[in-house]
């Protein structure tokens, strides 16, 4: 009887952790697509800040409010929009 307790025991230990564990990869799921959706978003800034940048307009770093400006491409054909202290460093990559 008391065998058969412990295995009882046991097997709802075993279940308990499962679904602690399952609980927990979901929530890493969840986590997982939130960053997805703020680097999403913030791809999209980025693609605005250039578009405007290109265009000619006048756009602030939002860190320093310095004026971003267009780094024309180097030698690896690579082009940066960026402000004057750098927390601003969009890497634009150029074909022509
Ligand atoms: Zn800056």
């Amino acid at each position: 009887m008391y065998r058969l307790l412990t295995l009882v025991y046991a097997i709802s230990y075993f279940w308990l952790i499962s679904l602690v564990i399952l609980r927990e990869s979901v929530m890493a799921k969840l986590d997982f697509s939130g960053v997805n959706k703020s680097t999403s978003q913030s791809f999209h800034k980025q693609k605005d800040i250039i578009k405007k940048v290109l265009s000619g307009k006048s756009v602030v770093c939002e860190n320093c409010a310095q004026t971003l400006s267009l780094v024309p491409k180097n030698a690896a054909g690579h082009a940066y929009v960026n402000c004057i202290k750098g927390c601003t460093n969009i890497e634009l990559e150029v074909d022509i």
